[in-house]
């Protein structure tokens, strides 16, 4: 087995399977950790969660650079009723329904 590194962290879950989704289809294998932790995929866990996104030593700075593009193209915007920080292509917050703001991105 190839040593891994994590990539990186994040509390959202959704976020993870996207980021998840987008790398391999650049050719990156990537494992999902903690969670098994957490319920279903289909429920959005609302409590301090942390799911971490690991991937081989080798294929490292090519998810770096696959992260940074996503970034770039995908600007991410923070709910200004919870803070919450929210995927580009939701409308409404999904921790807390309130509508998007583009005030921050
Ligand atoms: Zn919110």
């Amino acid at each position: 087995m190839e040593e891994q590194t994590r990539l990186v962290a994040t509390g959202n879950l959704l976020e993870a399977h996207t980021w998840k989704g987008m790398l391999e289809s650049s050719g990156v294998q990537v494992e999902i950790r903690g969670e098994a932790l957490l319920g279903g995929v289909g429920e959005l866990p609302t409590g301090i969660q942390n799911v971490e996104l690991w991937v081989a030593e080798s294929q490292y700075e090519l998810a770096k650079t696959q992260m940074a593009s996503l970034d770039a193209q995908c600007p991410q915007w923070k709910c200004v009723s919870c803070h919450e920080v929210n995927e580009s292509s939701f409308e409404l917050c999904w921790n807390c329904g309130a509508e998007r703001s583009e005030k921050y991105s």
